[in-house]
C-alpha cells in the first residue's frame, strides 16, 4: 500500500533510474512533478538538465491529482470566462495579469500534452469535459476517469526520456542553494545512502510542489514539505501568500485510513453534502450550493460540525442518487480505494472533513519565474506568482505547472544566452576595444561554426557552443 491508499501497479518499472550524481550541469530542476519536467523539456535543447526527485518521480501531487486539469477548450466556454472565475475564487486578491497568462497559455500547453501522447477521457472522439466548484462551465480536462495526475506525469516523463539532455535522478533530497557573490550557483544534495555533495549550475529552478505534511490531516504526499520554499528562504529569497492554505473539503476521514482525497469532480457529476442529522446544508451558506468555492465550502463544513454539536467530527458526502456504473466507470481510483476500507460508495455515504490541500503561497516570482535572487527561478505549488490569490480554483495548478514550468524554462535559457553574450562583449569590449570585439567574435564565430562576420549577439551565443568559455 502507498501514499493515501493507492497501489503502485507501477512501481520500479517506468519510474526506475539509477544514475551516478554529477557535480555540474547547465540547469538543474529540484523537483519532478508537472512544473519540473515541463520546464526541463523547454531546456532540453539549451543545455544539459538535470532533475532531482526527493524519492521515486511518482511520489509528487501531480501523480495523485484526481479531479483535472482546467482550461476554456470546450465549444462552449470562453477565455474570458475562465479568467473571471478564477479572479473570483481567488477573493480578490489574484494578480490579474498572471491569470491572464495562465487562462490564455492554458489551451495550446494542453494541446502540446495532446501531442505528446496525453490520453484524455473522450466522448467519442470529442474531449470529455467536467465541471467543478465555481467553475461556469464544463471546462475541466479529466483521464482514466480520476487519473489525470498521474496520466499526465506518465506522458511528460516519457518526453522527457525521449530527450538526451535531460536525466531524472531519484532520491537525491536538495537541502540548500549554494550561493556564490550573490548569485545562486548550485546546490546541496543528500543522495541515496546520505551522501552528501553539490552540484553547480548555471540556473536553478525549485518545482519542490506544496507542504501539506507540515498539517495533521492532508491529502498531501509525504514529499510535501515546502523544502524548495525553505531553501529560498534561508538563501535570501522573498517568499509570499504563506498564509493562504487551502483545505480541500472533502477528504476521506477514517480512523486509521490515510487522508485519501475525494475529488470535487464527484460533487460536479452531481453529489451531495449531508451533515450528521443526513440534511443537504451548502445551500445555506452559498448560491452554488455543493459547487460552492472550496474555501466557503471547508468553513461551511467546520461551521457545521460545530453547531451539530456531533460526538464524530465530520459530514457525508452522498453519491448514492447516482448510477452505480457510472460512478464506477467515472472515478474507478475512488470507488477502489473507498472500497478496500469497506465503504461501497454506489450504495453508502461516505465519511468525510477538510483537510491542508494546497498553498497558494511560495518562492515569490515574476511572470517567468524569476525569483529577487539571481540565478533562483520558481514554478509549480512552490512559487507564488499571485495567480490563485487567496484560493486556488479547482483544477488550476496542474495547468499552472505546465504554463508557469514552461515560462521559468524558457527565461532560464533566455538568461543563460544573455549571460554568455553579455561576458563575451565585457571581456572583448574591455580588454580590445570595439573593433578588436568584431574580430574576436569572428575568430570564435569560426570555431562555433557560425561563418559571418558579425560580432556576438543572442542569437549566435547559443549556450552549448559557449560552453568553451
Ligand atoms: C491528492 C491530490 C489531488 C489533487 N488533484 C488535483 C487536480 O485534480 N487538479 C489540479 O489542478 N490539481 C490537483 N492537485 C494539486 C496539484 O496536484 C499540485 O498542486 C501540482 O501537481 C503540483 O505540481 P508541482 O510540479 O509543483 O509539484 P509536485 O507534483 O508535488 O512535485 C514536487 C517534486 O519535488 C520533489 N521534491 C520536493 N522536495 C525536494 C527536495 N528537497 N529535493 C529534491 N526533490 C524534491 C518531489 O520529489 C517531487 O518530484 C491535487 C493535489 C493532491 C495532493
Amino acid at each position: 500500500m502507498a501514499h493515501n491508499g493507492v497501489s503502485r501497479t507501477l512501481r520500479d518499472t517506468i519510474f526506475s533510474v539509477t544514475k551516478p550524481t554529477p557535480a555540474e550541469c547547465d540547469f538543474l530542476v529540484v523537483g519532478a512533478g508537472v512544473a519540473g519536467l515541463r520546464a526541463a523539456i523547454e531546456l532540453a535543447d539549451a543545455g544539459r538538465v538535470l532533475v532531482l526527485a526527493k524519492r521515486q518521480v511518482r511520489d509528487s501531487a501531480t501523480h495523485f491529482a484526481q479531479g483535472g486539469i482546467a482550461a476554456a477548450l470546450s465549444d462552449e466556454d470562453e477565455v474570458s470566462l475562465h479568467l473571471q472565475d478564477t479572479l473570483v475564487a481567488g477573493d480578490g486578491l489574484c494578480n490579474v495579469e498572471a491569470v491572464r497568462v495562465l487562462v490564455e497559455e492554458g489551451p495550446p500547453r494542453i494541446e502540446e500534452l495532446i501531442e505528446w501522447g496525453t490520453q484524455f477521457d473522450r466522448n467519442g472522439t470529442k474531449l470529455a469535459f467536467t465541471r467543478e466548484g465555481a467553475h461556469s462551465r464544463n471546462r475541466v480536462l479529466h483521464a482514466q476517469g480520476d487519473s489525470t495526475g498521474q496520466e499526465i506525469l506518465r506522458a511528460l516523463y516519457a518526453k522527457a526520456k525521449t530527450l538526451k539532455n535531460i536525466s531524472v535522478l531519484e532520491f537525491e533530497m536538495s537541502s540548500d542553494l549554494l550561493v556564490e557573490a550573490g548569485r545562486v550557483a548550485g546546490v546541496s544534495v543528500i543522495g541515496n545512502g546520505g551522501k552528501l555533495q553539490q552540484i553547480t549550475a548555471s540556473a536553478v529552478l525549485l518545482a519542490t510542489g506544496g507542504l501539506g505534511q507540515i498539517y495533521r490531516n492532508t491529502t498531501n504526499p509525504e514529499v510535501a514539505t515546502g523544502d524548495g520554499v525553505a531553501m529560498a528562504y534561508l538563501a535570501g529569497a522573498e517568499v509570499s501568500d504563506m498564509e493562504f492554505i487551502q483545505f480541500h473539503p472533502t477528504a476521506l476521514y477514517l480512523k486509521n485510513a490515510p487522508r485519501f482525497l475525494i475529488s470535487e469532480a464527484l460533487r460536479g457529476e452531481g453529489a451531495h453534502l449531508r451533515n450528521m442529522e443526513m440534511d443537504r446544508f451548502m445551500s445555506k451558506y452559498h448560491a452554488l450550493g455543493d459547487l460552492a468555492p472550496r474555501d466557503v465550502v471547508a468553513r461551511a463544513i467546520v461551521h457545521e460540525l460545530e453547531v451539530t454539536h456531533s460526538p464524530e467530527a465530520l459530514v457525508y458526502l452522498d453519491l448514492t442518487h447516482l448510477k452505480p456504473d457510472h460512478v464506477r466507470q467515472r472515478f474507478p481510483r475512488i470507488y477502489s480505494t473507498c472500497l478496500e476500507y469497506n465503504i461501497d460508495i454506489t450504495t453508502e455515504v461516505i465519511p468525510i472533513r477538510p483537510a491542508a490541500h494546497y498553498a497558494m503561497g511560495g518562492v515569490r516570482t515574476d511572470l517567468s519565474g524569476h525569483s529577487n535572487l539571481p540565478g533562483l527561478y520558481a514554478a509549480g505549488e512552490a512559487a507564488a506568482t499571485g495567480v490563485h490569490g487567496a484560493n486556488r480554483l479547482a483544477s488550476n495548478s496542474l495547468l499552472e505547472g505546465l504554463v508557469y514550468g514552461s515560462r521559468a524554462g524558457q527565461a532560464m535559457r533566455d538568461n543563460l544566452r544573455d549571460n554568455t553574450s553579455r561576458l563575451i562583449a565585457t571581456r572583448c569590449g574591455t580588454k580590445l576595444g570595439l573593433f578588436a570585439k568584431v574580430l574576436v567574435s569572428a575568430r570564435r564565430s569560426k570555431r562555433c561554426g557560425v561563418s559571418n562576420l558579425e560580432p556576438v549577439t543572442r542569437e549566435h551565443a547559443e549556450p552549448s557552443r559557449l560552453a568553451m568559455f
